[in-house]
């Protein structure tokens, strides 16, 4: 070997006659050290992440790396010399394993392995490994390149994420009664569960890799709906309804659905996630409640209506027999009470009639600006005859100017008279009291009528303004009402744009109605 040129590489220790033979050929250096060879040598000794090293024919390691410190956790100097089987499980080299792997490598030039080796600590780790076989010019095996990369952590995260996956597959297979259908990001079906096959019947076979809107009808798919659920799931990440959708074998049912868009951790959009269930069973009860409801409301309109009708001529005769009998003194008071029990009767008759109309939204207000406080002291004055012959005491407490709102005079007239109609049907015949005070409060205006009467418990001062609501304690059937009056005088408020709501300090405690009213501009 001449002076200025340097043989680079290693030389391994080839089998066959123990010739010594330069494993990196061509590596020579004319003058300083970093010739292509010095470079490679460099390059391989610095791989961290791969174990590089050689072995000659018969397996003995002759090269060893940084990486392959790295990744073993053994010196050069502890395996120099040391046949490769130091790495390999019991189990493989029980097997011939080794031995094996190397006859393939030499025949074929190449082999690829994923396997068990054992680490200096002792442990296992999964490795992926590449032997290449290495010969001279003439074809003469000289060793075995070996390259092998730790991919325990890996092969960790993807079973980890295999078992998630099929976690998720089994809790999407064992849910039957809910659809929950996976779609690209051009929503053609990725996914569908057995709830989904039960619910539309396509088989999942039959359903993926069509269009999600193949369980929409045909008016919604004419509409466009299947997109602007789409783009809503986009928008809002949400997009729930309730609608018709169509079976398989054509047939409609009334499903709840929602769909959310999927996304990557990345943000980047996966597709999209639907889930459905029937809602047949609940449309069905409730379309038999609209129903039911609907016939309870126009009966109420019919009994208010027949009832109505003879009341008139039975209170007029009353009166023609009250005047033709002036002086009877027999007659008189039981026509006086045929009078009072008629009137009574209009006010229940009147109130049937007012919820029926509500209810069916045909009521009308002839609204129009009304000086509310003189309306406040008109009704109460009407009122007052109600009290007399009562030790019942009532006390005004108006303001001194006009507020005007705008509304009904006479469904306000009605709303108040209810109110001071209950207060005396609940307080005491003679130790009631019944305060009613109104005043402005930014631009409403206050109404409350207090009474020191039963009192209503907490728990029921909302329910007490629902129609047919009586409280049982208070059932009163001498004054005998039918739990309509609060629930009328609820909703005419609120068709004056205003709120009422009761307060109590509880039974036996005297209760309060507080009205709002918007004051006119
Ligand atoms: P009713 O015809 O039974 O009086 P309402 O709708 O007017 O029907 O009232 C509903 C229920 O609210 C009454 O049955 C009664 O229990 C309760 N209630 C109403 N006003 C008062 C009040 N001033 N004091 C105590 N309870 C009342």
């Amino acid at each position: 070997m001449n002076e200025g040129t340097k043989q680079t590489g290693s030389r391994i220790s080839s089998s066959e006659g123990n010739k010594k033979r330069v494993l990196f050929t061509g590596a020579v250096n004319h003058g300083g050290n970093n010739s292509t060879g010095e470079l490679l040598k460099l390059l391989v000794q610095n791989v961290r992440d791969y174990a590089i090293f050689m072995i000659d024919p018969a397996g003995f390691i002759v090269e060893w790396t940084e990486g392959a410190e790295h990744v073993t956790g053994y010196q050069t100097h502890e395996v120099l010399g040391r046949h490769l089987s130091l790495f390999y499980t019991p189990e493989e080299i029980a097997s011939g394993q080794p031995a094996r792997e190397l006859t393939e490598a030499a025949a074929t030039g190449r082999i690829e392995r994923e396997g068990w080796r054992i680490a200096k600590d002792g442990k296992r780790r999964l490795i992926n490994e590449i032997a290449t076989a290495i010969r001279d010019a003439q074809g003469e095996l000289l060793g075995f390149a070996k390259i092998s990369r730790d991919i325990t952590e890996r092969k960790l995260m993807e079973e980890a994420l295999q078992q998630s996956e099929e976690r998720l597959r089994i809790v999407m297979e064992s849910v039957r009664d809910q659809a929950i259908i996976t779609s690209d990001p051009k929503n053609i079906i990725t996914g569908w569960n057995i709830g989904a096959c039960n619910l539309f019947g396509y088989s999942a076979q039959e359903a993926i890799g069509q269009p999600g809107d193949i369980v929409f009808t045909e008016e919604d798919k004419a509409s466009g709906q299947p997109a602007k659920e789409v783009a809503t799931a986009l928008k809002d990440g949400h997009a729930a309804d309730e609608r018709y959708h169509v079976r398989k074998d054509g047939s409609t049912f009334y499903v709840s659905g929602a769909m959310s868009p999927l996304y990557t951790s990345k943000g980047q959009l996966l597709g999209f996630v639907k889930m459905a269930r029937d809602l047949t069973e609940r449309k069905m009860m409730e379309e038999r409640l609209n129903t039911a409801n609907r016939r309870k409301d126009e009966f109420i309109a019919m009994l208010g209506h027949e009832l109505r009708n003879p009341l008139s001529p039975v209170r007029n005769s009353l009166h023609i027999i009250k005047m033709t009998h002036p002086n009877d003194s027999e007659l008189t008071p039981l026509v006086d009470m045929m009078l009072r029990q008629i009137d009574h009767m209009v006010v229940l008759v009147n109130d049937l009639l007012d919820v029926s109309r509500i209810s069916q939204g045909k009521i009308s207000l002839r609204k129009q600006r009304v000086d509310l406080t003189a309306l406040i002291a008109e009704s109460v004055e009407n009122f007052l005859p109600v009290l007399e012959g009562t030790g019942r005491k009532l006390h005004l407490n108006l303001p001194e100017k006009s507020y005007f709102v705008f509304a009904d005079e006479s469904r306000i007239i009605q709303v108040i008279n209810n109110i001071l109609n209950n207060a005396v049907k609940y307080s005491p015949e003679d130790t009631g009291r019944i305060w009613v005070a109104a005043a402005q409060s930014g631009s409403m205006m206050i109404i409350r009528i207090r009474d020191n009467g039963i009192g209503i418990a907490e728990g029921d001062l909302t329910d007490i303004f629902e129609s047919f609501v009586q409280i049982e304690a208070t059932i009163d059937r001498s004054m005998g009402g039918l739990g309509l009056g609060l629930s009328v005088v609820k909703k005419l408020v609120e068709l004056h744009q205003g709120t009422i709501h009761a307060e109590s300090e509880g039974l036996g405690r005297g209760s309060e109605f507080i009205i709002r009213l918007p004051l006119a501009e």
